[in-house]
Parts: structure tokens; C-alpha cells; sequence
């Protein structure tokens, strides 16, 4: 006999809950722990998962083998193209294996959500018992509610009940431990092919050259130690002024730690944890860049439990069903000057031109981006949420949806449609010196001063036009007056 856990985004030891039960199984029956991952190429496609993304994920398991594998535990792997043969190809496995019992944690995207009711179906024939576990959230969605019942559509007050409940059931923050070692003559117990299983390749769709693959290696480096180092020393410098510092391009004043907290390297539960333990044990007050920085790792929840209640989300719907009308520009040439940073807006230009090279891009850029791209240009949000799907290295879609919602202003953001992110005055405010489009948009490297927010129109023509710089795509006033107008229109 044996017990198996399932691993999806939660490619790690420590803190998973799913991992964590199947281990308590296999110590209390004595019976061998079994892991496993499936890759689907159709799934990745499917889901728009970035060369970068997939490659974090391929490189975090050949870790995750490893470190099992000291523990006499295997972690199978293979490929499966069609993702509907998924359920059918775990349910062959575990009888291959004499597993009766599987675990893992729950995704709550729509098209996992089917995935796994068709393996509830497949294992209830079999007699298998299969466990899918709240994991993801430090908050289990549903666990929240306003006074009418109601889950909450607005952050702040949801936030607020997220602390509160957090405060009244502390347990929700203790650390799970990591899986204990196979019990003992497990290794002999199990087929020798199990633990010389091989991390699979990349498809021929999502690979990277060279290159790039040392590129992202050297950014985001793999296994869960490295995430909790990039945790600690962030909690332990930067952290604590990240409620002055973060807006800054610049300062990299961030925990970049979205690749390790997608890919489940890192788990929500474990961040917040540490960063109230350094916070004197508080979610909020103490230290303002800590608690602050507690905040933001709460929007994860907050989009996962929008998306959890309103799943249609996931359907290439808006959350506001009053903007589907909006009516778009479906301008390829507009679309690919935004998608290759040549608007001629240097803040645009050099966020787009840090995400292709970095497979990231800093969360204000994020916002001053998607606002553009859905007011500037009008074109369809949708185009841009799925752009960054298939370049963030973070690619997360309840986190993606929740952005672009706000950005295009179709979202949960109460705020009206009529705030329109000015990309010259953001670029003024958090990047004051033009550091950050220097770095990005090498053309405006010698435009001295306040003209590199705006070259063509604060006396750098000379020098943009001579680097090949390209002039502003549209005129911001007047392609708000004409966003403003199309919103509106779609509300009538
Ligand atoms: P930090 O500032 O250090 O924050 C810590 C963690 O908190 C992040 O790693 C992330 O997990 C979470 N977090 C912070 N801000 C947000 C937020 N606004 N929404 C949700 N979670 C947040 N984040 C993703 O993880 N994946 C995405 O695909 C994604 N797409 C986005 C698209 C748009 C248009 C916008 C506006 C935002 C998007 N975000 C996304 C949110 C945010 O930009 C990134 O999480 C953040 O920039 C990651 O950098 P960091 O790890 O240094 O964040």
C-alpha cells in the first residue's frame, strides 16, 4: 500500500498542508509517501503559462526531487499531454502503486475545479479516497463575510475582517511542518524507477534559449531555501521601509518573492507568519513597512476570494458586467508599440521593456501599463491580461485578473472609471530622477533632468530623435477624453 500527494502550484516542503496529512498517513499506516506531478502542455498552453514561468517550475522540481529524495520519498514526473487524461493517468498510477488514498491542495481556478470533480468521480469508482485541501489562502475562502452575509467585493473592510479573523484564530498562521522521512524499508518497498523519475522537459512551445534560461536563473534562483532566504533578508532590511520605499521604481525596494509565492515555493502562510513574528507579533501598527507589506501579501487572498465567488471571472468576463459594452479599438500597431515599450511614453516603454527582459515588472508600472493599454489606447484589457500571462515569470490569474480589473477599471476597485492613471505625472513621481526609464530605455540614457518624463515635449527632441526614441502614440489629454467617452457610453 501506499499514500500520494499531488503537486500542482505548491512545489514545496515546508508549510503544505496537503503534503503534510499524506505524510501523517504514511508514518501511521508505516506504508511508503509518494509524490507526484504531472505536466500538461496543453494545460500550459491553455492557461497562457510564460516559457519563464515553466521554466521556474521545471528547475524548482528538480530541487523538490532532491529533497525528497533524502527524505526516501520519490517525486514521479511525467508528461501528459491531454490535460483530460490527467484524472484517468492518476487513478492508473495509484493502482500501479497500490495507493488508495491521494492528497492535495485545492486550486480554485474553474478549470482545476472540473479537473479535480472528474478525479473525485474517477478514485470514488476505484475506491480511492482522494483529499483536496484549502491550502493557498492564509484566509480559507468563505471564512469571511460583511454583516449581510455577503462576501466582500471592496479590499478594505475585507482586509480588515482578514486581520480580525486572523487575530481571533491565530492557529490559521502557525507553520505547517515538512513531510517527516519515509518509514523505514520504504526505498526497498518502492520500484527503483520511481526515484529515478526525471524532471520533464519544457515544451517545444514555452522553451528559452540559453541565454535566457541563466538570465532567470540568476534572478529568480530555485528551491524553497531560496525563498526564505529572499524572505528573511527582505523582512530584515528593506521590509521595514517598504511603506515609504515601494512605490520607487528605482529602489528595488520590493521582496520580488511573486515568482516563489505563484509557483507555491513559498507559501502565503509562511510569509505573512515571519513578517508578523519580525513585526513584534503584530499584523498591523508596529512597524508601517512591515504591516504595510502584510497588506499587499493580503490582495493575494483578497483575488483569490473574489475568484472563489465569482467565478465567471475566469471566463473572460469582467467582474463588472456593466462594462462588457465598453466599446473597443482593435489596433494591432497601437498594441504592439504598448507590447514592445515604443508608445513613446518612457515610463510604458521601459516597464513593457523590463518585463520582456525580466519576465517582472514592478507592481506601479503594472498599474500605469494596464491603465494605459485599456484607456490610453482602448484597447481590450483582456489583449493585456493575457500579454502578461505569457511573460510574468508571477504569471498568478487571480492576481492577473484582479490587476487588469483595476487598471481598466472593470474590476472590484470601487474606484469610478473616470481615474485615469497619467503616465507622465507617475513617471515624475516615482521615478523623480529617471533612473529607472534610463535603465530600460537605453535611447534616453543622455536626456538630462525632468525631460526624460516627457522628452518630445520638454526639450530633449533633438536627442530622443537622434537615438530613434519614438514620439508619443497618442496625446494622453486627448485619448482620456475619448476613454472617458466610451465608458461612459457603455454604461447608457
Ligand atoms: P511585494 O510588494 O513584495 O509584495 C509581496 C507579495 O504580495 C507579492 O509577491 C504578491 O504575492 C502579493 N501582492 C502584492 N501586491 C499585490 C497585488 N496588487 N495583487 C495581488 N497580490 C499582490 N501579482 C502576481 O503575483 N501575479 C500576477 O500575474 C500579477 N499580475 C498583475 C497585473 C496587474 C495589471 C497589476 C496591477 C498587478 C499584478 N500583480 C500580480 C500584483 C503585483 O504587481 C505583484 O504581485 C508584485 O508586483 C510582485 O512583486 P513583489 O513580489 O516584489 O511584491
Amino acid at each position: 500500500r501506499a499514500v500520494v500527494h499531488w503537486f500542482k502550484s505548491d512545489l514545496r516542503l515546508e508549510d503544505n498542508r496537503a503534503l503534510q496529512l499524506a505524510s501523517q498517513v504514511a508514518q501511521e499506516h508505516k506504508i511508503p509517501l509518494i509524490c507526484l506531478y504531472i505536466l500538461s502542455p496543453e494545460d500550459l498552453t491553455a492557461h497562457l503559462c510564460s516559457p519563464a514561468r515553466v521554466d521556474f517550475t521545471l528547475r524548482n522540481l528538480r530541487v523538490l526531487k532532491e529533497v525528497l529524495g533524502e527524505r526516501d520519498i520519490p517525486l514521479y514526473m511525467e508528461t501528459q499531454d491531454k490535460r483530460q487524461a490527467i484524472p484517468g493517468r492518476i487513478v492508473e498510477l495509484c493502482q500501479q502503486w497500490g495507493a488508495n488514498h491521494i492528497f492535495a491542495n485545492l486550486e480554485y481556478e474553474v478549470d482545476e475545479l472540473r479537473r479535480e470533480a472528474r478525479l473525485i468521480r474517477r478514485c470514488a469508482r476505484q475506491g480511492i479516497k482522494f483529499e483536496a485541501v484549502h491550502d493557498t489562502c492564509v484566509v480559507t475562502p468563505g471564512a469571511l463575510a460583511s454583516q449581510q452575509g455577503n462576501q466582500y467585493a471592496v479590499y478594505t473592510p475585507w482586509y480588515r475582517a482578514w486581520c480580525t479573523f486572523l487575530r481571533q484564530n491565530p492557529e490559521n498562521l502557525e507553520v505547517i511542518d515538512a513531510p517527516a522521512s519515509n518509514p523505514a524499508g520504504a526505498r526497498k518497498q518502492l520500484a527503483a524507477d520511481l526515484f529515478a523519475s526525471e524532471v520533464p522537459p519544457a515544451p517545444s512551445n514555452k522553451t528559452l534559449s540559453d541565454e535566457e534560461k541563466k538570465r532567470f536563473r540568476t534572478l529568480y534562483p530555485e528551491g524553497e531555501e531560496s525563498a526564505l532566504e529572499r524572505l528573511q533578508k527582505f523582512l530584515d532590511s528593506a521590509g521595514r521601509q517598504y511603506a515609504d520605499n515601494r512605490n520607487y521604481m528605482e529602489k528595488q525596494a520590493t521582496s520580488v518573492l511573486s515568482p516563489y509565492l505563484a509557483a507555491g515555493v513559498l507559501s502565503a502562510r509562511t510569509a505573512v507568519s515571519r513578517a508578523q513574528a519580525a513585526n513584534r507579533h503584530q499584523l498591523t501598527g508596529a512597524n508601517a513597512g512591515l504591516s504595510t507589506w502584510i497588506s499587499e501579501v493580503a490582495w493575494r487572498d483578497f483575488y483569490r476570494h473574489v475568484l472563489v465567488h465569482w467565478p465567471f471571472i475566469c471566463m473572460n468576463k469582467c467582474f463588472k458586467p456593466e462594462f462588457t459594452n465598453v466599446e473597443w479599438e482593435y489596433d494591432e500597431e497601437t498594441f504592439c508599440a504598448w507590447s514592445e515599450g515604443r508608445t513613446g511614453y518612457p515610463l510604458v516603454d521601459a516597464a513593457m521593456r523590463q518585463l520582456r527582459h525580466c519576465a517582472w515588472m514592478h507592481n506601479r508600472p503594472r498599474m500605469v501599463v494596464s491603465s494605459f493599454l485599456a484607456k490610453d489606447l482602448l484597447i481590450d484589457w483582456r489583449r493585456g491580461e493575457r500579454f502578461f500571462m505569457e511573460h510574468l515569470v508571477d504569471g498568478d490569474f487571480a492576481s492577473n485578473h484582479g490587476g487588469w480589473g483595476f487598471g481598466s477599471s472593470t474590476g472590484v476597485d470601487p474606484q469610478p472609471y473616470f481615474r485615469i492613471f497619467n503616465p507622465v505625472l507617475q513617471s515624475e513621481r516615482f521615478d523623480r530622477d529617471g533612473e529607472y526609464i534610463r535603465r530600460w530605455v537605453p535611447e534616453l540614457r543622455d536626456v538630462k533632468g525632468a525631460a526624460i518624463h516627457d522628452p518630445y515635449h520638454r526639450g530633449a527632441e533633438a536627442i530622443a530623435a537622434k537615438q530613434g526614441y519614438p514620439r508619443p502614440i497618442v496625446d494622453h489629454s486627448a485619448s482620456r477624453g475619448r476613454a472617458l467617452a466610451r465608458y461612459k457610453r457603455a454604461l447608457q
